[in-house]
């Protein structure tokens, strides 16, 4: 039987259109897509110069016979899609049947392939087959692309460094080992090995393979499903960042694709949790009717559209926001040697050998909450009972308990408390007020009060009592309740300074501005002294905050030493 047809010429250029082989890493897509549609369990991809001199892809798929290893190469041949419908119901990765001849034009290949009967060798040349022999039978398919780019010395050219060839063609092939966990993948460059999946469809152990046995520890395992959609994956706790987006793998049935909006929702749920800056390694995972996903082809990316988007919005806030409000997470100080992150991987092209991991330390991983639970939290406290010891610079607060020492940044913990009051008492929208001692009269230059006329309403609306003076001048008669006591006139006007910055209002975005700038600005500074009283104040009000790991910009607000690690550092356990 014949697998492989050729596709009519309309649908061919139409692919073509946006069809582009122009680094190695979109030569191993489109062989390591062709295996996975070959229905391979192991992927095997050898690099040499990091593509640029030959990049192999051995698999252990069906393979093809000698009928369609010729079609192969043939223009316009796809075994995937026949009309212009399938194109966009595309179960199967390699749609592009344009793809192999257009990487033949360029390269030279050795094909070798069998379906378990007298297996085929091809070599081919510029695009034409130079030999057509008969060889070996050993099931599956095994590409060879030598010299890519030799008769194009424009697109040669056009490669940039090995160092990012082979980072492109490693993030690629990491993403789908973490997509097919199932899949055993190996990648090697000069027969260095980069990456070994077990194949063993453990998620986990894939993210251990990537990104170290560290931060593999600090993986929350999500799961949830409503009517339309079923998530599952893993997402780091938030002191684990990178400083881009690359880390944020979003998979739709089975396969990788770009959704900003996604990934903004993801950065809200861990808002406040970590700088907005940062962002967190996730793996997700969501399982959805293909007919609520519009996906739009790219040659180099999938960027695709979810019909239901305000379903899977609220599924994925909720089920992120309870993963990180349920795990304890205070970081803590390990004097282990960190494990070689992937970034220093792909840029130095080294890889230390993964931590050699078992089993039952998978099982340790995946139920991780419990050894660092600490018995005595109760379930709406998130920081156990500490008692301050003092204070060092006149900043960190040094706390002690049975599991070891705590640092807390006084500053930032304060900024913590504060903020959780002041994002409460904003969100009620009937706020008691209190009359003013001596009225606050402000003056402003002119530009600052013509805006400030024109938005009087949003003061009165948060049921401040203001007069309007004229002359650039307003008088506050009464104010809301919650404004802390001795600071009135600060926060008024940081508030009346934040109301006059915004250039277009929303109600939402003022309320979280005035919590943040209120709660830095009326925080105990760093250099200020505190007494023992005033830092036990700070640590119970800490103590019951929704999220007391980080201030409202996202710094961490306690640091934890266990006992164990201090005994460590002073070589009494070894
Ligand atoms: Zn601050
Ligand atoms: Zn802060």
């Amino acid at each position: 039987m014949i697998k492989i047809q050729i596709m009519n010429e309309h649908l061919a250029n139409k692919i073509a259109a946006g069809e582009v082989v122009e680094k190695c890493a979109s030569v191993v897509k489109e062989l390591v897509e062709n295996s996975i549609d070959a229905g391979s369990t192991s992927i095997k991809i050898e690099l040499i110069e990091a593509g640029t001199k030959e990049i192999k892809v051995i698999d252990n798929g069906v393979g093809m016979h000698r009928e369609d290893a010729i079609l192969a190469f043939s223009r316009h041949a796809t075994s995937k899609i026949l009309d212009e419908d399938d194109l966009y119901a595309i179960q199967s990765l390699g749609f592009r049947g344009e793809a192999l001849p257009s990487i033949a034009a360029v390269s030279d290949i050795i094909l070798k392939t069998s379906t378990g009967d007298i297996g085929t060798l091809i070599y081919m040349r510029a695009g034409k087959i130079v030999s057509n022999e008969k060889t070996d039978s050993r099931v599956g398919t095994e590409v060879t692309v030598q010299n890519l780019f030799y008769n194009t010395p424009a697109r040669l050219k056009h490669l940039r460094s090995l160092a990012y060839e082979l980072a492109n063609a490693t993030d690629y092939v990491n993403k789908m080992a973490l997509s097919y966990p199932n899949i055993k993948f190996s990648l090697s460059n000069n027969g260095k090995v980069l990456l070994n999946t077990d194949g063993s469809n453990n998620l986990l152990k894939v993210i251990n393979e990537i990104y170290g046995l560290e931060v593999t520890k600090k993986m929350i395992e999500i799961k949830g499903s409503n009517d339309d959609y079923d998530i599952s994956g893993y997402i780091s706790y938030p002191e684990i960042t990178k400083s881009n987006r690359h880390h944020m793998v979003i998979i739709v049935n089975g396969r990788v694709v770009r959704n900003v909006e996604l990934n903004k929702i993801i950065n809200d749920a861990y808002y406040t949790y970590k700088p907005n800056d940062r962002y967190p390694i996730i793996i997700l995972n969501i399982d959805v009717d293909p007919s609520l996903v519009d996906v739009n082809i790219h040659p180099t990316k999938l960027d695709v559209k979810f019909s239901k988007m305000v379903s899977l919005k609220s599924l994925l806030l909720n089920v992120i926001k309870e993963q990180l409000e349920a795990t304890t997470l205070i970081p803590s100080v390990t004097i282990k040697k960190e494990a070689v992150s992937y970034e220093t991987m792909t840029f130095n092209l080294e890889r230390n050998p993964s931590d050699e991991v078992d089993l039952a330390i998978y099982e340790q991983l995946t139920t991780y909450d419990n050894d660092n639970s600490i018995p005595s939290v109760k379930k709406e406290e998130k920081l156990p009972e500490l008692y301050p010891v003092g204070l060092i610079h006149g900043t960190y607060i040094v706390c002690q308990n049975d599991l070891g020492m705590y640092l807390i940044d006084q500053h930032a913990a304060n900024e913590r408390i504060n903020y959780e009051i002041y994002k409460n008492e904003l969100s009620k929208t009937n706020h008691e007020t209190i009359a003013m001692l001596i009225p606050l009269t402000i003056e402003m230059p002119s530009s600052d009060y013509i805006i400030l006329k024109d938005k009087m309403a949003i003061l009165q609306s948060l049921n401040f009592d203001v007069i309007d003076m004229g002359i650039n001048t307003i008088t506050i008669k009464a104010h809301p309740l919650w404004l802390p006591p001795g600071y009135e006139d600060t926060a008024i006007k940081k508030i009346i300074d934040i109301i006059i910055d915004k250039e277009d209002f929303n109600m939402e975005k003022f309320n979280e501005k005035v919590a943040i700038t209120l709660s830095c600005k009326l925080a105990v500074k760093a250099n200020e002294s505190l007494s023992v009283k005033e830092m036990e104040t700070i640590i119970n009000r800490l103590r019951t905050c929704h999220n007391p790991y980080t201030c409202p910009h996202g710094r961490p607000t306690i640091i934890h030493y266990s006992k164990y690690e201090l005994e460590k550092l002073f070589k009494r356990v070894m």
